[in-house]
């Protein structure tokens, strides 16, 4: 068993509230949203964080930003706004070590983000 817990809920061992299935990538509702629309796209692919992209990930990075945009769609907020965030390591506030997209929308977003 995976000590990963996206990996866990990839694999269904953890329940997800699953929002989209790809042969590649998966989305599912934070658990603890921080906006109405706070969606988390991960690659089915274990990768821990953004320094381990690699070329070979070209692909399933541009699929993962298409995901959030056709969620975002789906869900009403193209034209108001919203926004994709990839945490990497702890400054950044990345608490789970498998790489994902976080989608937020549905209310307006301070910038500089905290
Ligand atoms: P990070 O801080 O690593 O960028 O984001 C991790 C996100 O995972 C947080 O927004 C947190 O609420 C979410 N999260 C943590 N545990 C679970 C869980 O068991 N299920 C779901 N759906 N989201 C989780
Ligand atoms: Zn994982």
């Amino acid at each position: 068993m995976s000590d990963c817990l996206f990996c866990r809920i990839r694999d269904g061992e953890i329940p997800g509230d699953m929002v989209y299935e790809s042969d590649s990538v998966l989305a599912f509702n934070d658990i603890n949203p921080q906006a109405p629309t706070h969606v988390l796209i991960i690659p089915r692919e274990h990768i821990a964080t953004l320094n381990d992209l690699e070329s070979a990930h070209r692909e399933l990075v541009g699929e993962m930003q298409l995901v959030a945009q056709q969620i975002a769609r789906e869900r009403g907020h193209a034209d108001a706004g919203y926004r994709t965030v990839f945490n990497c390591n702890a400054a950044a506030g990345q608490t789970v070590f498998h790489v994902h997209l976080h989608l937020l929308g549905g209310r307006n977003l301070g910038w500089p983000p905290g």
